[in-house]
């Protein structure tokens, strides 16, 4: 005899689990990729709020600050974690420009411009994001 019960048996909702099992993970890289590009787009952010802390301290007293915490020191900056990358959460590196160094200097930069490219915070594609005297930002791969 038959049963009346419509319910789902074990088996049933093991292959469901099994398939929703197999499923999270053939998009858990998707998913991973994103938060990285995410975590990149949110660094070159930080450059350019940086960048244009660093134009207004230049017009207000002619010269760059020794380090980054003085722009968030001297309230050029409100929001600490600016300083920082957010894939990392190291400070980033930053050296100012010398008087007649061009536009091409680098002043910030997610690490030290140095570094080999396999050891770079966003090494997925080998790269580091500058920011440069002129303003300008870029993504140095190699
Ligand atoms: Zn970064």
């Amino acid at each position: 005899m038959r049963s009346r019960y419509l319910g789902f048996t074990l088996i049933e909702l093991l292959v469901v689990i099994a398939i929703i099992a197999i499923l999270s993970a053939a998009l858990m890289p998707a998913f991973s990729a994103a938060n990285d590009r995410a975590r990149i787009t949110e660094c070159k952010a930080h450059l350019t709020t940086i960048a244009l802390a660093l134009k207004m301290r230049l017009d207000d007293k002619g010269a760059y600050p020794a380090t980054l915490r003085q722009l968030y020191d001297e309230g050029y900056i409100t929001d600490e974690a600016v300083l920082r990358c957010s894939k990392t959460g190291v400070e980033y590196y930053y050296s100012p420009p010398a008087r007649g160094e061009g536009a091409q200097a680098v002043v910030c930069a997610c690490c030290d411009p140095q570094t080999p490219a396999g050891q770079r915070p966003h090494g997925f594609r080998g790269s580091l994001i500058l920011l440069q005297a002129g303003g300008g930002i870029r993504d140095k791969s190699d």
